[in-house]
């Protein structure tokens, strides 16, 4: 049986970064080629690149994206265009593939963890046809429905919720604009969600709705309301749909007997946009790390005080999604063509606090632009 330091399993970003900091590894994917199947809006911060010192490459971007459009019930836009690019639209498959470029770790796709058991302070990988693998540490970076959560971490199943996320790829007959995200807030049609529209070329863009609702009902009513009325005909290429699992990472373990979890397996999205890339990242990189310092123990601490793990986020996702649109449309009347930064200067504070629709949630309202504000630091 062959044995390594280090066994990670699953192949997407979490376990790629990790896979690039670790010698004496193997990574297994049950997946037969790196990236495939897309099942993600493919967003990602200019912030989340620098983070892990990775240079924004033509090859696996499709748009640069310099504003990001958050959309009222009403129409309103909230948002300002950025000179600069703030973040990429980007074409996951050939991403991924490009991260494996500098991979120190070994790989093996078609490999579907069935079982793992620890013995003897060591841990035995099963997987399916029965051949095994051992190793000293293992990292569980295999995605939502994570087989490493449900053995090793079996008391952090049911701190996860699922938020399923239908999406599809699609080509329009209008253009689109290949430099804004648009998200439509509408807390009455989308529960504890929105919908979204990433362009990925002039005429290609993933268009998807993540909520706890009625969404392949509101995706298609979206696509007919909103994609029709703007866009004209659309053609569905591909369907993007998955889960995003959304956790109050306080309240959940991450690591145990030198196992650990890592990116949408720890539950890692945000809870307020759902974005998970970054974080996923972020945690491989941080495993990886304490493995290498010989200091695993401190992991989970080190994951819990970073700004995407705090638990106000998760208040803050309550109480953003818990506004009436009334709220919603007031927030687009003071922030239109703005960010959401605004309300921290003195102007745009005076201007929050003169609208009745937020006074009655001041309170509410400015921990939500905190919690916002910092967990960006890290997304
Ligand atoms: C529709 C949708 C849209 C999204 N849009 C965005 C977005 O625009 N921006 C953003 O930041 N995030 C987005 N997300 C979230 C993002 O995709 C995830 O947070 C991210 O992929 C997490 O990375 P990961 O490496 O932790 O897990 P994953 O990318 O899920 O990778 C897990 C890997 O583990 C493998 N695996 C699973 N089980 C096993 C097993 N038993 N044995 C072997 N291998 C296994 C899988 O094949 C997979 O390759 C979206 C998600 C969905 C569903």
């Amino acid at each position: 049986m062959q044995e390594y330091q280090t066994i990670i399993i699953g192949a997407g970003p979490a376990g790629l970064i990790a896979g690039r900091h670790l010698k004496n590894a193997l990574i297994l994917d049950k997946k037969k080629e790196i990236g495939k199947p897309v099942q993600c809006g493919e967003g990602v911060s200019e912030n989340a690149l620098e983070l892990q010192g990775i240079e924004p490459d033509d090859s696996w971007i499709s748009c640069k994206i310099h504003k990001m459009e958050r959309i009222t019930p009403s129409g309103k836009v909230i948002g300002k265009f950025h000179e600069e690019a703030m973040g990429y639209v980007i074409k996951r498959e050939k991403f991924e593939k490009y991260l494996t470029q500098d991979l120190r770790a070994e790989i093996k796709l078609n490999t579907k963890v069935i079982d793992l058991k620890f013995e003897n302070n060591l841990w035995e990988v099963i997987i399916e046809g029965g051949e095994k693998f051992k190793s000293k540490y293992i990292i569980g970076a295999d995605g939502p429905a994570s087989v490493v959560r449900r053995k090793v971490f079996p008391e952090s199943q049911d701190k996860i919720k699922f938020v399923p996320a239908v999406q599809y790829l699609i080509k329009t007959e209008k253009e689109l604009d290949d430099k804004t995200i648009k998200i439509y807030l509408d807390n009455e049609k989308y529960n504890h969600g929105y919908a979204w529209i990433f362009p990925k070329s002039k005429n290609t863009a993933n268009v998807g709705i993540g909520s706890m609702g009625n969404f392949a009902e509101e995706l298609n009513k979206f696509l007919e309301e909103i994609i029709k009325k703007n866009y004209g005909d659309y053609e569905i290429i591909e369907n993007r749909s998955g889960t995003i699992p959304v956790a109050n990472i306080s309240q959940c373990k991450l690591y145990k007997n030198e196992a650990f979890l890592v990116g949408d397996a720890a539950g890692l999205a945000d809870p307020i946009f759902k974005g998970g890339i970054s974080q996923a990242m972020m945690s491989g990189k941080i495993a990886g790390e304490c493995i290498l310092e010989n200091n695993p123990d401190s992991y989970e601490a080190k994951i819990k005080t970073m700004p995407f793990a705090d638990e106000k986020l998760i208040k803050a996702s309550e109480i953003f999604y818990g506004f009436d649109n009334e709220v919603l449309d007031e927030l687009g009347n003071v922030f239109e063509n703005k960010e959401l930064s605004y309300a921290q200067t003195f102007r745009g504070a005076l201007k929050v606090l003169s609208r009745s629709a937020f006074l009655k949630n001041i309170k509410k309202f400015f921990m939500l632009v905190f919690a916002w504000k910092n967990s960006k630091d890290c997304m």
